[in-house]
């Protein structure tokens, strides 16, 4: 379970590659990885989060059990690269 919140899967990587290479709005590929997104913890691996606001402009969640907070690309090199704002530039 944490392998799958901490990688993009194959197919997510060739999707925001495509996305990239057209130079879609960071909304849509944001959008798309949400929607492909089924939260759990990426600490305690408890799912149903609640929703905990939104974090640069990705909606946030809130683990139940531990607190922590994540978003759907919490631990992939997305993040990354999305505070470098380099990607989808
Ligand atoms: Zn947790």
């Amino acid at each position: 379970m944490v392998e799958k919140i901490s990688q993009l899967n194959r197919r997510q990587k060739e999707q925001a590659k495509h996305y990239l290479s057209e130079a879609k709005p960071q909304a849509v590929v944001v959008k798309y990885l949400e929607d492909s997104f089924e939260p759990s913890c990426p600490v305690c691996q408890a799912d149903r989060p609640h929703r905990w606001g939104h974090q640069a402009g990705l909606q946030r969640f809130r683990c139940c059990l531990c607190k922590h907070t994540f978003t759907a690309i919490s631990g992939t090199p997305l993040t990354r690269l999305r505070h470098k704002e380099q990607w989808l530039n």
